[in-house]
């Protein structure tokens, strides 16, 4: 539902207003940083649009969706023939990268760093943009990361923004608009998704997960940085934050280790990664496949998880040598021990890691290799 949304009203009130007047775009591209909830906003707009129970609406704020009848749980689980959700993605075992048709056969495919919306994907979509509407009053098909589109797809996606067909509307998400032709882009229309303020994230994660310790709320809120789909995944799986609790402990540990222990160091952290890799994954099998045969893609796509965790750590220590108590601390559930640490660093130490982190996330984008990278990031740590 609508409803579930949290921290986006301003979208929110752009797309019920569309629905409440009758004039929903054949395209629109949401613009916002990962894991924000665009693509949850799209697929709630799916089934706005075709939702049984409800299809007039009085006014705006009456816009939702029932989320019972067979069109909305057909669209909320992916299998509805006038609905579509296009990711980026590799498929495992030979057939190359996600080269496939998007018929959802055997072959496990999986969304990791540098994997492509590839032209047999958009021309499949294309095709059935085409046919007549099976059960929908609307098709909706939505493309997640649409900058992953290569050249090819992208300009037969373009042919189709053109000249859209009646009653279909496209809904494109990117954290990065620029990577875009502009001829899409000028096609959409744009709306954009902000970081979700701290505060909200905050409660709508207590709501959530009621079990949870509020100090470990508050921490993972505020390592989000308004991300809450983030959020929302590190708290489902306990298992990622008892990672969480290891990279930190290699944190407090810095000071007594050798700086020859950075080999050592370097090690645990790939080992971290790739557990983490694990931990997160839905279908285990599919993960150990992935990791044997695109081991280094893998990694890299979990790393900068790692990353955040250790930068927020760096950032606190800083924050924390300046005035022990300031609110703009992350990890409140390890206040102490940040106030006991942070006479051990300088803020520019702190400030030289943060930054060596931001650069070896631009090169984790680019092949950097994961152990070379992982070594130097605990060299930097082990000197800061
Ligand atoms: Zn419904």
């Amino acid at each position: 539902m609508l409803a579930e949304i949290v921290g986006h009203e301003a979208p929110l009130r752009v797309l019920r207003r569309a629905v409440a007047t009758g004039r929903v775009h054949h395209a629109y591209l949401f613009v916002g940083p990962p894991n924000v909830g665009k693509t949850l906003t799209a697929i709630q707009f799916a089934k706005v649009l075709n939702c049984q129970r409800h299809a007039t609406f009085a006014d705006e704020a009456e816009v939702e969706c029932c989320d019972e009848c067979r069109n909305c749980h057909g669209i909320e689980v992916e299998n509805h023939p006038d609905f579509r959700l296009l990711r980026p993605m590799t498929g495992l075992a030979g057939r190359g990268d996600g080269d496939d048709d998007d018929t959802g056969e055997d072959e496990a495919l999986l969304e990791i760093e540098g994997s492509l919306i590839t032209t047999g994907r958009i021309e499949g979509l294309v095709a059935s943009a085409s046919l007549k509407l099976s059960r929908a009053r609307r098709k909706v098909y939505v493309i997640t990361s649409a900058e992953a589109m290569n050249k090819e797809a992208a300009n037969r996606l373009l042919k189709t923004l053109e000249e859209p067909p009646g009653s279909t509307t496209l809904v494109l998400t990117t954290a990065h608009p620029s990577r875009l032709l502009p001829t899409i882009v000028s096609r959409c229309q744009v709306v954009n998704f902000h970081p979700v303020p701290l505060a909200t994230c905050e409660s709508f994660l207590a709501r959530r997960f009621p079990q949870a310790e509020a100090a470990q709320v508050r921490t993972v809120a505020g390592l989000c940085g308004g991300r809450v789909g983030w959020a929302y995944r590190l708290l489902q799986h306990p298992k990622v934050l008892e990672l969480r609790e290891e990279v930190i402990g290699w944190c407090l540990g810095l000071k007594t280790m050798e700086q020859v222990e950075c080999l050592r160091l370097g090690e645990q952290i790939v080992g971290t990664v790739e557990r983490w890799w694990q931990a997160t994954a839905t279908d285990k099998e599919v993960a150990e496949k992935a990791l044997k045969q695109a081991r280094d893609r893998v990694l890299r796509t979990v790393f900068p998880e790692i990353l955040d965790v250790l930068s927020s750590w760096f950032r606190d220590l800083a924050l924390a040598g300046a005035d022990p108590g300031a609110p703009q601390i992350i990890n409140q559930d390890h206040l102490a021990e940040l106030q006991h640490q942070a006479p051990l660093y300088s803020p520019a130490a702190c400030r030289k890691v943060v930054l060596h982190i931001e650069e070896l996330r631009r090169q984790l984008r680019q092949n950097a290799n994961v152990r070379l990278a992982a070594e130097v990031l605990a060299l930097r740590m082990l000197t800061a």
